[in-house]
C-alpha cells in the first residue's frame, strides 16, 4: 500500500464548485481525476493543475450512467494506482413549479443528482474493496445543499434530489462503516457559479425583474454578508477528504455563511 499518494475523483470537476475542490485537493497533496460531462472543461482544469506542478488528469463521462463511474475509477487506477476519495459533486438545477414538472424533467434531474450519486458510491466502494488498505479510512463525499435541509419553492424537484442525497449519505455510511469507508455530504448555500446564473435567469423569466435581482435577493439571507465562493466550499471538503475527519460519517453539514440554522 502506497502511503505517499492520495488519489481523488471529483465529478463535475471542470468548473464551479468542483473546480474549486480540484484546486484545493491538489494543494492538499492529492492527485486528482477531473471527471466531467464536458471534456473541454475537464481537460482545461486538469491542464491548469499540471501547469502548476500538481498531478491531475481528465476523464469525460456522464454521472447518470453507471459505467461512466467505472471509467472515472479506471482513470484514477491507470494514472495514479489507487483511489482514496470519491467526490460526487456533479449536479444540475431546474427552476419550475412542481405543477410544471414533467416525467422527463424528473428523470433527468434524478438521473444526475440522485442516481449519479448512488452510482458513484457503488463504483468507489467496488474499488475500495479491491484495495489492500488495512484500516485506512477511505472517503465518499457527496454534494447536497441547504435545499436538501429545507426545500425552496421553484426548486422543488432540485430540493427533493438533495434530500435524497442526504438519505443516500446516511444509508451508505451505515452500510460501509465496518469497511473503513466514511460517507459525508457538504451542503453549500448560495455559491456564485454558472448554476446560480441559470437560477437567477430562470427566475427573471418566471417572476419578472432584472438580471441579477434574485441572486441579490437571496444573498440578503447570508449572515456573513457575501455570496459564497467555490473556495469556501472547497475548504470544508478539504477537511472531509483529510484524515482529520476520519471519525465523522453520515453527516451533511451546511456550509452557507449562515443562511439556515438547523
Ligand atoms: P455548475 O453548473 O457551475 O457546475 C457543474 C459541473 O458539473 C459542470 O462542470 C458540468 O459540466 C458538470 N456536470 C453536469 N452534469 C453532469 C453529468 N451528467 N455528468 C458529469 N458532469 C456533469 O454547478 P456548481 O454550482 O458548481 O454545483 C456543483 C454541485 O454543488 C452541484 O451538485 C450543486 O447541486 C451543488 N450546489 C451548488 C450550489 C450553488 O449555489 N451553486 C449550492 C448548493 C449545492
Amino acid at each position: 500500500m502506497s502511503e505517499e499518494i492520495r488519489v481523488a475523483v471529483v465529478t463535475g470537476g471542470g468548473r464551479g464548485i468542483g473546480k474549486g475542490i480540484v484546486e484545493q485537493l491538489c494543494t492538499d497533496g492529492y492527485a486528482v481525476v477531473v471527471a466531467d460531462l464536458d471534456p473541454a472543461t475537464a481537460q482545461s482544469t486538469a491542464d491548469e493543475m499540471t501547469a502548476k506542478g500538481f498531478k491531475a488528469v481528465s476523464a469525460a463521462g456522464d454521472v447518470s450512467k453507471r459505467e461512466d463511474h467505472d471509467k472515472f475509477v479506471k482513470a484514477a487506477i491507470d494514472s495514479f494506482g489507487r483511489l482514496d476519495t470519491y467526490i460526487n459533486n456533479a449536479g444540475i438545477a431546474q427552476i419550475k413549479t412542481l405543477q410544471e414538472e414533467t416525467l422527463e424533467d424528473m428523470e433527468r434531474i434524478y438521473g444526475i443528482n440522485v442516481f449519479g450519486t448512488l452510482f458513484g458510491i457503488q463504483a468507489a466502494t467496488a474499488q475500495f474493496r479491491q484495495q489492500d488498505d488495512g484500516d485506512k479510512v477511505r472517503k465518499i463525499i457527496n454534494a447536497s445543499s441547504i435545499a436538501g435541509h429545507i426545500a425552496f419553492d421553484l426548486l422543488g424537484a432540485y430540493s427533493s434530489t438533495k434530500f435524497a442525497v442526504r438519505g443516500l449519505t446516511q444509508a451508505a455510511a451505515k452500510e460501509l462503516g465496518s469497511e473503513h469507508i466514511t460517507v459525508n455530504a457538504y451542503c453549500p448555500g448560495i455559491v456564485g457559479t454558472d448554476m446560480w446564473e441559470l437560477i437567477d435567469e430562470k427566475m427573471v423569466d418566471i417572476k419578472g425583474g432584472q438580471k441579477g435581482q434574485y441572486l441579490e435577493q437571496y444573498s440578503q439571507l447570508i449572515t456573513l454578508g457575501r455570496v459564497q465562493t467555490p473556495a469556501d466550499v472547497a475548504n470544508y471538503v478539504s477537511y472531509l477528504a483529510s484524515s482529520k475527519s476520519d471519525y465523522m460519517t453520515g453527516q451533511a453539514v451546511q456550509i452557507d455563511g449562515g443562511i439556515q440554522f438547523i
